[in-house]
């Protein structure tokens, strides 16, 4: 299952570029890449997208670990 959704925040207020940086959605994919029942992630930092590929995680679960991981869908 193939799933896009928008988010509105990246953690970067620690990193130069503040609200939406390559470098945070990359650590932010790998992250997610764990996440058990994720096949895929990708990550359009500058359309502010995200695209979920799922094989068995629940999308609920993934939104979770995403706000754990600071980012605001
Ligand atoms: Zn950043």
């Amino acid at each position: 299952m193939v799933t896009t959704c928008d988010y509105s925040y990246l953690p970067c207020q620690f990193c130069v570029g503040k609200n939406h940086c390559e470098q945070c959605g990359e650590d932010i994919r790998k992250s997610l890449m764990g996440v058990d029942g994720v096949a895929d992630v990708r990550m359009d930092v500058p359309a502010r997208k995200l695209t979920l590929t799922l094989d068995g995680a629940d999308f609920d679960d993934v939104c979770d670990a995403a706000e754990v991981l600071g980012v605001f869908l």
